[in-house]
């Protein structure tokens, strides 16, 4: 591990001026970045500790909830208003990682996890162009059962700019089928992102995850007025029943109108372990809305989650697998049988 300053911002001002020295990182939980520090993939220059600066309480708001970004992931499954609002996010938190790490873990922590890539995590294999820039991707000729196969960047495994690598985390997939909102604080001021596009396809700088600029500070999360809570899962696919990454995730989320057996007025879709972030298709959401809650319906859904999907030598079985676990998460958000 190469030597870093350690400092325990007192508020958000303090952090975010400590966190714009160049190759700062914020420390939350720490249970991924410490991690690769400790792999020496990670070399931040200077730890922030972000743990004393409030931002962990749930909200209720006028038109939805506000989740701060050191709400930890249990205290968070567990809210009563994610629960009762917003139980697709719920179980999608309790589908990951153990009991120990979700107590540690934070919401912003969860929207910035590195991908479980193996060549990624394992400095023994010097070509990863996430970890070592312009190296190439030992994984797209190596073992990739759990790698992507949609909106990967694939030039071969000696081009700068391929990744196949997938997002990693449960919490992301459920947020995206809600159209959840990330704020960030900044040397440059306050934004707020939709988190369909915080996250980035690898594009031809797959060292860069997310569209955070440098010093910004994930401050919160925000979910717009609850219109799934009756109607919406998450299943996650995993060669463990627990503690292991998905294969393939699916959240879904229908907005009914005549009841669980009626027209579906509008939905959220989201997939996990297929790319490089949680994979939204806006061609299946629309294909569902105002089509009647059946299998005929979410058959034709599935196949549109999977359109130009692109497979390597170990994971071709993830677009079946995927097809099926949109059709199953699907019926069960539709308590169809
Ligand atoms: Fe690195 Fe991405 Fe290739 Fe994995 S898939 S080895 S993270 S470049």
């Amino acid at each position: 591990m190469n030597p870093f300053s350690y400092t325990r911002a007192a508020g958000a001002e303090a952090a975010i001026h400590a966190g714009a020295a160049h190759g700062a990182k914020f420390l939350g939980g720490g249970t991924n970045l410490v991690d690769l520090m400790k792999s020496d993939v990670e070399h931040p220059t200077a730890l922030v500790d972000i743990n004393h600066i409030g931002l962990d309480s749930v909200v209720k708001m006028a038109d939805g909830v506000r989740i701060g970004a050191l709400v930890r992931n249990s205290d968070l499954a567990n809210h009563p208003l994610i629960v009762e609002s917003y139980p697709m996010l719920s179980h999608a938190l309790l589908a990951g990682a153990s009991p120990q790490l979700r107590n540690r873990a934070t919401t912003g922590g969860n929207l910035m996890q590195r991908t479980r890539c193996y060549y990624f995590a394992d400095t023994a294999f010097p070509a990863c162009n996430k970890r070592a820039p312009g190296s190439g991707c030992a994984a797209i000729n190596g073992f990739n059962r759990i790698h992507a196969i949609l909106g990967q960047t694939d030039e071969g495994a000696t081009s700068a700019h391929t990744c196949i690598a997938t997002h990693p985390s449960d919490m992301c997939v459920a947020l995206y089928a809600l159209g959840a909102k990330v704020e960030v604080d900044g040397p440059k001021g306050k934004r707020v992102i939709p988190v369909t596009e915080f996250h980035r396809l690898p594009g031809d700088d797959p060292a860069k995850d997310t569209v955070l600029g440098e010093g910004e500070l994930i401050t919160g999360v925000t979910l717009p007025a609850a219109k799934f809570a009756k109607n919406s899962w998450y299943l996650k696919a995993r060669d463990r029943q627990s503690y292991a990454f998905a294969l393939v995730s699916v959240a879904a989320g229908l907005e009914m109108s005549g009841g669980s057996s009626g027209i579906i007025k509008s939905a959220g879709l989201a997939l996990g372990g297929v790319a490089h972030k949680p994979w939204r298709s806006a061609e299946a959401e629309a294909a569902l809305v105002g089509k009647p809650a059946t299998r005929e319906t979410f058959v034709q859904a599935a196949e549109l989650t999977v359109k130009g999907a692109k497979t390597y030598e170990h994971n071709a079985f993830k677009v079946e697998l995927a097809k099926q676990c949109v059709v199953k998460t699907l019926m069960q958000a539709a308590q169809i049988t």
